[in-house]
């Protein structure tokens, strides 16, 4: 068993990248295992925010090709310097319309879309010839002052909007919950995103995508259906504050 704990490497070390992704591939196949999931309908996304290009490049040796980030212009930095990989960005933060421009001009995905007028930023934006950006809508699951999304009642008006723009292509929800460490405190608030999903689904939607749990909480999210997990600290190693 590789020692994975935090104090083995230092925090930007790149050869801690490829042992830690093996344990968190190990912990997605358990999970995948205990709740009878398929384990390839379940895509692992790297949040590399605030970590540097090498650290990226080594995960991609170690075949990982999703990556997230959070940060404009350090993702930008890193998406130019990474420009010769394989390599597919997430952009799962929070998107101010000065944004919108460089953000449908180097994502594939954007998880965290809350208001009509920034996606229809990102399709006005979206420079020609390039596919559709996939979109998560984010959900604040469990009404939190201090989180964004959009409240649960208006999902269903905000992905009907969404669904009308051409750059942009609907696949599902995303959410981040209040924190709790009880497993099946856990899952409820997944459990409830998943049932707006199939409420999605059934009024038309075809959408294909749970962006649900993070390094403290992809067991409950595996157990509810996600098909993306969004995976930092526990690949990456702490992050500067
Ligand atoms: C930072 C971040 C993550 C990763 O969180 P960790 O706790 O480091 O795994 C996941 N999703 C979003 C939206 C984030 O901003």
């Amino acid at each position: 068993m590789v020692d994975t704990s935090p104090s083995e490497f230092s925090p930007d070390d790149p050869d801690a990248v490829a042992p830690r992704l093996a344990a968190v591939h190990a912990r997605i196949q358990a999970a995948a295992k205990r709740f009878d999931r398929d384990p390839q309908t379940i895509r692992l996304v790297a949040i590399s925010k605030k970590k540097p290009a090498d650290m990226i490049r080594a995960a991609l040796a170690a075949h990982q090709i999703d990556f997230g980030e959070n940060y404009l212009q350090d993702a930008l930095a890193k998406i130019a310097a990474l420009v010769d990989t394989d390599a597919i960005w997430h952009f799962v933060g929070d998107i101010q319309s000065n944004k919108t421009r460089d953000i449908a001009a180097n994502f594939t995905w954007a998880h965290a879309i809350d208001r009509f007028k920034i996606a229809r930023r990102l399709s006005d934006q979206r420079p020609d010839g390039m596919p559709p950006i996939s979109i998560c809508i984010q959900v604040n699951i469990d009404d939190e002052d201090s989180k964004s999304g959009i409240a649960p009642a208006e999902a269903e008006t905000l992905a009907a909007q969404i669904a009308e723009l051409p750059n942009l292509r609907l696949r599902g929800l995303m959410t981040i919950p209040a924190y709790s460490d009880d497993f099946e405190s856990q899952r409820k608030p997944f459990a409830a995103l998943r049932a707006i999903y199939d409420q999605l689904n059934k009024a038309g939607h075809k959408l294909d995508t749970l962006s649900i749990g993070m390094s403290a909480d992809l067991e409950a999210a595996i157990a509810e259906g996600a098909t993306h997990v969004r995976v930092g600290t526990d690949i990456f190693g702490t992050r500067p504050t």
